[in-house]
């Protein structure tokens, strides 16, 4: 999950390097409002928590990446299986499912 916010001179996506799971987390080790620079326009800007928005890392659903995984494996033999499997169990899955939730969670609940 990236958090993000919108620069109020160039508006664009500024992602904050905070990895804060909720607004209230974001708000107890930033403070509110914060300030940041702006990575594009190099602008400074007072952020209010409330107008941060978090996205998922990843689109792909799970099942899509488990497959990859595995093809990673057809083509690097059994050893390779093993951990494209490992890998794609572990990119997709559970974790792209709770991100989902994490990324609701922030979006959903305002300080
Ligand atoms: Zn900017």
């Amino acid at each position: 999950m990236k958090i993000y916010c919108h620069c109020k001179h160039c508006t664009n996506k500024v992602f904050l390097a905070n990895e804060a799971k909720s607004r209230y987390q974001l708000f107890l080790s930033w403070g509110n409002p914060f300030a940041i620079k702006c990575s594009y326009c190099g602008g400074q800007n007072q952020i209010e928590v409330n107008n941060v928005r978090a996205e998922a890392t990843r689109q792909s659903i799970p099942i899509a990446t488990t497959l990859s995984g595995g093809l990673i494996g057809v083509l690097a033999g059994p050893l390779g299986v093993i951990i494209g499997l490992i890998a794609g169990g572990a990119s997709g899955g559970a974790i792209s499912y709770n991100e989902k939730q994490d990324v609701n969670n922030f979006n959903n609940n305002y300080i």
